[in-house]
């Protein structure tokens, strides 16, 4: 009996089964995608590197670059060109300019608030007294970030910088997101400052002194996938991995049994690493209620379009990291990004690569055909930049149900689901659905865990 069973190999799967290995600890991970990594998936087409899901993670969290380095991958990492960084945001059928100082929707520096065309004078205005807010008058029950950037900066703030900034990170909608899990950093800064402004200012001011400026973005040269390769080859014989569907995990012996949709495999440790809808269904035979607080956390679909030109027949000015397009703009794309900006390394010097972003809460689009997909894409990027030109090739990759949604009152329903999981004992969960979405915080986790097991042993 091997001890330890992974559910899903996508990056928490993988962290996971990578520090077990580390601490001698063999393990089987199940996978029903031919390919490991998830989400995490590097093409390449006529040359250029593309990205199927994330093409990056943020500097601020180390977990994935710790790993990057002990894994002897350091010399491979790249920042963003950050001294390209412009995003555009549209408004009004047009693109603007996102000011610059802005971290994330909180505006640190006043001539490019003041000028810019993105935001009308009231919003401005309002944005200028938030400074003077004093501590002390927070509610303490969860919000949406919505709720909360609108008492601080306005309705406006809402439409034009915050929704169109989150559906870019979550796909998500922020009316329904909770400001406690999504923007924590930003609700203890009111607590301590009351004015958001004043407090990033000031976090800003010690975090420089001590880290210089790093990058926003990094990334591997060679793309995210070489991670997942890497993290593979150096678990070796400790992973042995099998293509077939967990359908459930009963009670068995001192352990559990994990059905397969071929055959079965018992285990002392079971470890979720699958989105939680599907942890939910899979530990429905163990726990009734605890696979219901699961199944609460809700998930997202996207899809990714790359689009690659000829540079020389390319017929639109390029310029900035990208573009994020506001629901009130009634686009189907949410964001495109320039992709051979952002990064070195990704685009030969003859090509332009634009990565759309579909998705949000609707289901509806991942049926669609990829010709249908594409055409509605270049459609809209015709309104959107301009652009006419006929694309070279295109990759289209579907991602559904893939982001967990940290709705209002997410906090609460993670420790709901820590106290069920603790009557199961050698059950484990990890993923983008509880701690942290991005790729560093599911390499965490999966440290976490595979730490405990190791420890328990
Ligand atoms: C389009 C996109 C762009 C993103 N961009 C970024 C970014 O730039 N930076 C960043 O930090 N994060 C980004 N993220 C988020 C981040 O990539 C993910 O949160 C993270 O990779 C999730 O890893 P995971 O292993 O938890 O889940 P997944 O990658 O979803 O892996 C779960 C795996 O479990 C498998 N599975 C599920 N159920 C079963 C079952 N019953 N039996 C067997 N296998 C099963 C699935 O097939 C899947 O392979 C992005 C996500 C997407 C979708």
């Amino acid at each position: 009996m091997r001890a330890v069973v992974i559910i899903g190999g996508g990056v928490s799967g993988l962290s996971t089964a990578y520090h077990l290995s580390k601490a001698g600890i063999p393990s089987t991970i199940v996978e029903r995608r031919p390919y490991l990594g998830g989400v995490v998936r590097t093409d390449s087409a006529h040359g250029c590197l593309l990205e199927a899901g994330p093409d990056s993670f943020l500097a601020a969290k180390p977990w994935a670059l710790e790993l990057i380095r002990e894994l002897g991958l350091a010399g491979e990492v790249i920042g963003s060109n950050d001294e390209l960084r412009v995003t555009y945001v549209v408004k009004d059928g047009k693109l603007l300019p996102m000011p610059d100082g802005l971290m994330l929707m909180v505006p640190t520096r006043i001539l490019p608030m003041v000028s810019t065309r993105l935001l009308g004078w009231p919003t401005k205005f309002r944005m200028g007294w938030e400074v003077f807010r004093r501590p002390g008058n927070a509610p303490s029950e969860d919000r949406s970030v919505a709720d909360f950037i609108r008492d601080h900066y306005g309705e406006e703030a809402v439409d034009y910088l915050a929704e169109p900034l989150l559906a870019g990170v979550y796909g998500g909608d922020p009316e329904k997101l909770s400001v406690a899990s999504v923007l924590n950093r930003f609700v203890e800064l009111e607590e301590k400052y009351g004015s958001l402004s004043r407090g990033v200012l000031a976090e800003r001011r010690k975090m420089r002194r001590k880290e210089g400026n790093p990058p926003l973005f990094q990334t591997l040269r060679g793309g995210l996938g070489k991670l997942i390769n890497t993290l593979v080859s150096a678990a070796g014989h400790s992973i042995n991995v099998i293509e077939a569907d967990a359908l459930a995990v009963e009670r068995h012996a001192d352990g559990y049994r994990v059905v397969l949709s071929d055959g079965s495999l018992d285990a002392r440790h079971v470890i979720l690493a699958c989105q939680a809808h599907e942890a939910g269904e899979v530990i429905r035979p163990l726990d009734n209620p605890l696979a219901d607080l699961l199944a609460a956390i809700p998930y997202n679909s996207s899809i990714t379009i790359s689009l690659g030109y000829a540079k020389s027949t390319f017929d639109c000015r390029l310029n900035g990291f990208g573009f994020l397009v506001p629901k009130r703009e009634r686009k189907r794309v949410m964001a495109g990004t320039w992709v051979g900006t952002k990064f070195a390394h990704r685009v030969p010097e003859d090509k332009v690569v634009l990565r759309c972003f579909l998705g949000g809460d609707s289901n509806a689009s991942l049926q669609e055909g990829d010709d249908a997909l594409v055409e509605t894409v270049r459609e809209e990027l015709r309104e959107i930049l301009g652009v006419h030109s006929q694309p070279m090739f295109w990759r289209v990759a579907r991602w559904p149900r893939s982001m967990a949604q940290y709705t209002v009152g997410h906090q609460k329903r993670v420790e709901e689901i820590e106290a069920r999981l603790s009557g199961t004992p050698g059950v484990h969960l990890v993923g983008n659905a509880y701690y942290g979405i991005g790729v560093p915080d599911c390499v965490r986790m999966g440290k976490q865990v595979a730490e405990r097991i190791a420890t328990s042993r």
